[in-house]
């Protein structure tokens, strides 16, 4: 097989990278080693910021993203029995962001590639990224039983973090920044309206909480839980109770409970590999870095990422100058570090360390006063919350 991009996996970044590719007219290959059922099942990000919903509408990939996704003007922060909420359009300038969950991301890029895109081959796993570093670099994968070769013009892993992209690039001129913290996020879905119409972070003596939403009839709620914990350790009725007290107020606003039809625990990291590209293979996604999801980044920092490629490339083809291509990592990594520290902000904001001091919560207490009352502050968290433009 030959194209001229070769684009290993299906998620948000590999799926929009071939709308965009088709849109300027440049052919592509999407191998993804899952199902389609598991692909559009998985359970993840369901922010999206501002830049993404314009790219999306633009990839004409926006008709039911507009019908059913839930437009949120602000967030609200509670701690110490308070709430107070950010107002994003006053603060930015008019930005908002939507409530619409990846899965269903995935599954309108997903039609709308099979209906007119380009190839998109799910039970096809890359095996290997050979010869980045020349004009022809391949991707070995195996299909239906057997072993098979796509030769390229470029390659972009948007395999995720566990993909094979990455390890293409040799060691030598790999660096990677890692930080992992001694929690992770135990998160349900239930068939209960959500209790809030907007997003609650909660800051509490016995750890974070995150009331968020996939519907008018699907709660998704989160609760900080120690690393390692097995989603399976805590009962219902134990969540509830958990996610109760941690939203504790001191006006009368009640969590509502219904049916958990959903639990698993997400680990949480902060990760970079630079660069990211190695002559003609580009990372984009969680290919190339991680952020804690609290800071709701990684889908949008995906989108940027091929986002820049497709232009770069657009352009190379128009003008012949490899000068965005050859931009490529360092674009994307301006971009990536503000999102690693927005999203470490927010993570060490609202969450306990185990090992947590009094003077620790009194600091977390005084930054959150500190939003609450401050202009300036406030704006730098709606501004950073809503997006971070695409250069
Ligand atoms: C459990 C979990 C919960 C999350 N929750 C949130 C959240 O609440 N908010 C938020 O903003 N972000 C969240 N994220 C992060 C967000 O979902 C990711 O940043 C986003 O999915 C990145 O998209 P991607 O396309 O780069 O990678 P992925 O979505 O990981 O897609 C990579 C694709 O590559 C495929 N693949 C892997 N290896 C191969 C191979 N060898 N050959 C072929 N295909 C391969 C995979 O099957 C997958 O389909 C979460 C992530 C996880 C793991």
């Amino acid at each position: 097989m030959r194209t001229t991009v070769g684009i290993i996996g299906a998620g948000p970044a590999g799926l929009l990278l071939a709308r965009l590719l088709s849109d300027a007219g440049i052919d592509s290959v999407v191998l993804e080693s899952r199902d389609r059922p598991y692909v559009e099942q998985r359970q993840r990000a369901g922010i999206l910021e501002q830049g993404t919903i314009d790219v999306l509408r633009a990839a004409g990939a926006g008709e039911r993203m507009d019908r059913e996704g839930l437009r949120h003007d602000g967030i609200e922060l509670r701690y110490d029995r308070t709430r107070h909420r950010v107002d994003f359009p006053a603060l930015t300038g008019g930005r908002s962001v939507m409530v619409y969950a990846q899965t269903e991301v995935c599954k309108d890029l997903i039609a709308l590639q099979l209906k007119d895109g380009a190839p998109l081959l799910f039970e096809a796993e890359a095996l290997a990224v050979e010869d980045a570093d020349t004009d022809r670099p391949r991707v070995r994968f195996r299909h239906e039983g057997r072993e098979d070769v796509l030769e390229c013009d470029y390659v972009v892993g948007c395999d995720g973090f566990w993909g094979v992209a990455r390890k293409a690039i040799p060691a030598s001129v790999s660096r990677t920044f890692e930080r992992t913290y001694p929690f992770g996020w135990l998160g349900i879905l239930a068939d209960v309206p959500p209790s809030h119409d907007e997003l609650v972070y909660a800051r509490h003596d016995r750890g974070f909480a995150l009331l968020s939403m996939r519907s008018p009839s699907v709660s998704r709620l989160y609760l900080q839980v120690p690393e390692g914990t097995d989603a399976e350790e805590w009962s219902d009725d134990e969540i509830w109770a958990e996610l109760e007290r941690r939203f504790e107020t001191d006006d009368d606003w009640r969590l509502e409970r219904g049916p958990i039809t959903q639990k698993s625990v997400t680990p949480m990291r902060s990760y970079v590999h630079e660069p990211m590209r190695h002559g003609r293979l580009f990372l984009a996604g969680d290919a190339a870095h991680i952020v804690p999801p609290t800071g709701a980044k990684g889908l949008n920092l995906a989108v940027g990422d091929v986002v820049t490629f497709a232009r770069a490339l657009t352009d190379q083809r128009e003008t012949g100058s490899s000068e965005l291509l050859d931009a490529y990592s360092a674009t994307c990594l301006r971009r990536v570090w503000q999102a690693e520290r927005f999203s470490y902000d927010m993570t060490t904001l609202l969450h306990r360390a185990p090992d947590a001091t009094p003077f620790e919560d009194r600091l977390q207490l005084a930054r959150l006063a500190r939003i609450a009352s401050s202009r300036a502050a406030e704006t730098e968290l709606a501004e950073a919350y809503t997006g971070f433009p695409v250069d």
